[in-house]
């Protein structure tokens, strides 16, 4: 073949290519304009509360509780509804208060194309500092809104292999032997436990779990902790009993001791309660070996979608963890997770009163929907 015939079939093949290209952009326009052209009155935000019931009492470092408040949130364009939630257990200082007075400042109807995403989350951004799971329930409205619209599952617009996702653990809290023994039996589906310790019963604590069970523990210590030379002896106890990262050893502000531990350790050590968005992020290297991602502490699937690209640019490990949530938050959480070393997205199955059905753990691993959007549909037989 002359090099000359060559250049014109390449560029023929070339110009099918653009010609496709420009075709299904097209086709795409076209849809978002006539979405636009029928829903010229806006987007709808709404929203309610919704008390989360716990299943059992829930016992960390540093205190116990039986319910958690949430508002679920909607947002409706063109006949669609995308769900969010906002989940505000008690450390993070949000409330039903707090989210309703935030939600009642968000002028979604100015906005009459749900795509320009950015545009959006940056104007709730900007309502005021703070009030991340009031934020993160308008952004995961907007992704499944969003998704819908395109008619795919976000794991899929990010370009992420749903085969990739981890196993999930599932969390034991602080308890008496018998019950930790008991709901360590209950766990059997789960190819990994976290275990909360940080009070006086640690090693019991690892040693009661370990007497019914072999698979890999997470270990969360919530802050429980308070010198690092004893902590330092107990993330090398721990790292002879199948323990894969420590979490929050100390309490976050004592950064030196964490970076003394970090520095020294035979685990990883994770931040949890030390990091809310990807502003956190930024001074986190060198103290801590990687970061705990939840969509309540940095704003939704937008923010944490960056801050985990972000983390890995700086060397750190990825855990995609969740609050008590319905299977809303936790199934938009899980979108994320084929980004994550470990997941901890157990949220839904510690509440009663769960309304939505969305991800799924299948023998030990995070299963993600293949619906679009977030991937979640309200229960048929809701409580
Ligand atoms: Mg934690």
């Amino acid at each position: 073949m002359k090099k000359r015939d060559f250049i014109k079939i390449g560029g023929l093949a070339t110009g099918a290519l653009l010609t496709g290209c420009s075709a299904s952009t097209t086709d795409m326009s076209a849809k978002r304009t006539n979405s636009a052209k029928k829903s010229s009155a806006g987007l709808k935000l709404s929203f309610r509360p919704y008390e989360l019931q716990l299943r059992h009492v829930f016992t960390v470092a540093a205190n116990s509780r039986t319910t958690t408040p949430g508002i679920l949130t909607t947002i409706e364009y063109d006949g669609v509804t995308g769900f969010g939630e906002a989940s505000m257990p008690p450390y993070l200082g949000e409330s039903l208060k707090s989210v309703t007075e935030f939600l009642s400042k968000v002028n979604l109807g100015q906005f009459t194309d749900p795509f320009l995403m950015e545009d959006i989350l940056d104007y709730v951004e900007g309502i005021m500092p703070g009030n991340h799971a009031a934020k993160a329930s308008v952004d995961i409205a907007l992704h499944d809104l969003t998704g819908k619209l395109m008619e795919q599952p976000w794991f899929r617009l990010w370009g992420l292999n749903p085969l990739k996702t981890p196993n999930s653990s599932f969390t034991i809290g602080i308890d008496t032997a018998e019950v930790v023994k008991q709901k360590t039996l209950e766990a059997k589906a789960f190819k990994i436990l976290k275990v909360k310790l940080g009070r006086d019963n640690d090693k019991e604590m690892i040693e009661t779990v370990r007497s019914v069970t072999d698979v890999p523990l997470y270990a969360d210590v919530n802050q429980g902790w308070k010198d690092k030379q004893k902590a330092l002896e107990m993330v090398q106890w721990l790292s002879g009993r199948g323990v894969q990262f420590v979490e929050q050893p100390l309490p976050k502000e004592q950064v030196d001791d964490i970076a003394w531990l970090t520095a020294r350790s035979p685990l990883p050590i994770m931040a949890d309660e030390a990091l809310q968005t990807v502003q956190d992020l930024l001074s986190m290297k060198g103290i801590y070996s990687g970061i705990n991602v939840k969509l309540m502490k940095c704003g939704g699937m937008n923010a944490a979608y960056k801050m985990i690209t972000m983390a890995r640019q700086m060397g750190m490990k990825i855990l995609v963890g969740c609050m008590t949530e319905t299977s809303c938050a936790v199934t938009a959480a899980a979108q994320l997770s084929p980004l994550a070393d470990w997941a901890d997205l157990d949220g839904n199955l510690l509440i009663s009163n769960d309304i939505y059905e969305g991800m799924t753990i299948v023998d030990g691993k995070v299963t993600l929907p293949d619906r679009p959007g977030i991937g979640i549909v309200e229960k048929k037989n809701k409580i």
